[in-house]
């Protein structure tokens, strides 16, 4: 049977299953999206309040290589669809004793500056992010472009060499052990440690190999994409509808149906739309207890812990404040603290570290004169039914007496309008497990393994693809995920 007549229906419209519908469509399968929101993108989406617009999940865009690989692969100009910055500045820090340290994406440039206000040896911070590099080079190979549950894999030389490397790299020690060891400068480790909570994890345990994170941000380049972050998901819904994938929206999937261990098709709306392959790109653990109604899967699942999720507040701010950029950081003043409440006790530390997202910084169209759409977000537990109503009062309040300190303001008044984004409503809205932003939680030495594979071990022709599964959350490893399990279908 040639691949043309072959039939793949992709499960969700997040950018891992636009991604694998690319992918595959352009090998010639045909593929059908069926997406159970009224729009595309799952967390990468946005949010309009009045006359704001707010990029709702993520707003950090890093290896954009990935997504234009994919206009590529279709023999399109990625420019013709999106089009994207690269920022001087990563993120302006701000800390407690006022200090203020401007994150600048030139490693140099930034070395200085870190040498200038904190007293770190600006030579030691090159190095550090030159050990960043040389850990992505040696590792990444390994864990972000192969699977790591196909004997395939271990064939291969170039895996061979990843992993005799390992034990020299010094990675599986705590990510806070590292960066003070490199550092020794108080400021200069909380600002590396906070890479960990770029896959939700917390520093104090996270193994070191997370230390590859920085070097994605200033060796490779941080980016803006022009029109927002939500322009990711318009622009490769463009691209896969140009390429003849069929995208069904408001069509929840309520099964995947199965004969002899092999998939047959999924459900949709009490109608069975039959097809010989199937990927899932929901969490893992919804697709086990809800698609696949394997009790036992998903019991297996629940039992690793979750990532971190978000408390969001999208304000429509009445005022401009030219000491902020589009990405700034109000650290707490104790971060292992932080870290055990949010960990260990499951709940919001009171002086919670404070991160602000400012896209009408880069495009005035997100905002109306003289005003700024501040995206105002905390790192949270994941959702094990605490009393999130209350808990976002106080967590308001702490945020406002922060900011209002470090910014000499009082914001209250200058907020025009609100929205608000907590873990219920981001399992409600996007089906993530628990409301956690990144899947399980990377904190264990060997995490990474224990990540669900792209594909089913028992079940033929069945696979999956983004942040809940192998090679973990955040936007390049989603796509990375279709890449992997593109790599499993010939042309
Ligand atoms: C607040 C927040 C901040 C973040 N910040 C960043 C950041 O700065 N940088 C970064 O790179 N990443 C960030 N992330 C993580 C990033 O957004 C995700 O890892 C990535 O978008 C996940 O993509 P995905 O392919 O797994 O699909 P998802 O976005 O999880 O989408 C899954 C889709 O499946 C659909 N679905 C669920 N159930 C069904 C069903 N039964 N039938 C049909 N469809 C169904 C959902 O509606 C959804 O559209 C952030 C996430 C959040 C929430």
């Amino acid at each position: 049977m040639s691949v043309s007549s072959k039939k793949v229906s992709v499960i969700g419209a997040g950018v891992g299953g636009m991604a694998i519908a690319i992918r595959l469509s352009v090998k010639g399968y045909k593929v059908s999206v069926f997406e159970s929101n009224s729009h595309v993108g799952g967390k990468l989406s946005q949010i309009e309040s009045g006359d704001f617009r707010f990029d709702a999940g993520p707003s950090l865009f890093t290896m954009p290589e990935l997504v234009d690989e994919l206009f590529q692969l279709a023999n399109k100009d990625p420019r013709e669809f999106f089009n994207y910055q690269k920022l001087d500045e990563s993120c302006r820090y701000f800390y407690e004793d006022g200090t203020h340290i401007i994150g600048y994406t030139d490693p140099q440039k930034f070395a200085e500056e870190s040498a200038n206000k904190t007293g770190v040896d600006a030579s030691a911070v090159l190095k550090h992010l030159k050990k960043s590099q040389f850990i992505y080079d040696s590792t990444a190979f390994l864990f972000l472009q192969k699977s790591l549950h196909s004997i395939k894999t271990y064939l291969s030389l170039k895996v061979l060499k990843s992993f005799l490397k390992l034990p020299f790299l010094g990675v599986f020690g705590s990510m806070h052990l590292a960066n003070h060891n490199a550092l020794s400068n108080d400021k200069m480790v909380q600002l590396f440690d906070r890479y960990a909570t770029y896959n939700g994890s917390n520093p104090y345990i996270a193994p070191a190999i997370l230390n590859i994170i920085p070097h994605l941000e200033f060796n490779k380049g941080a980016f803006f994409p022009n029109k927002g972050m939500y322009s990711i998901s318009l622009a490769l819904h463009d691209l896969a509808v140009s390429l003849g994938v069929q995208f069904n929206l408001n069509s929840k999937v309520d099964e995947i149906l199965l004969e002899r261990k092999k998939v047959k098709g999924v459900v949709v709306n009490k109608e069975a739309i039959l097809s010989d392959y199937v990927i899932s790109n929901l969490d893992i653990f919804f697709t086990y207890k809800n698609l696949l109604k394997n009790q036992f899967a998903s019991k297996m699942i629940a039992k690793q812990e979750r990532s971190t999720s978000a408390l969001i507040f999208y304000w429509g701010v009445n005022n401009t404040f030219p000491t902020l950029d589009l990405h700034n950081i109000f650290f707490s003043a104790d971060y292992k603290k932080e870290f055990e409440v949010l960990n260990a006790a499951k709940a919001i530390y009171h002086d919670p570290t404070v991160y602000v997202n400012i896209t009408s910084k880069k495009n005035s169209l997100d905002a109306p004169e003289n005003c700024e759409n501040w995206f105002v977000m905390i790192n949270v537990p994941s959702n094990e039914n605490q009393n999130w109503d209350e808990l976002i009062i106080k967590a308001k309040a702490s945020i406002i007496k922060k900011l209002n300190c470090q910014l000499t303001t009082d914001l209250e008044p200058l907020i025009l309008s609100e929205e608000i984004l907590d873990p219920r409503k981001i399992e409600s809205k996007t089906g993530s497990y628990k409301g956690s932003l990144y899947g399980t939680a990377s904190n264990k030495k060997m995490a990474a393994f224990f990540r669900h594979p792209n594909f089913s071990n028992d079940i033929r022709g069945l696979y999956f693809c983004g942040g809940s599964v192998h090679p973990g959350g955040g936007i390049p490893l989603a796509l990375s995920s279709a890449k992997i399990v593109d790599d499993f279908f010939s042309t």
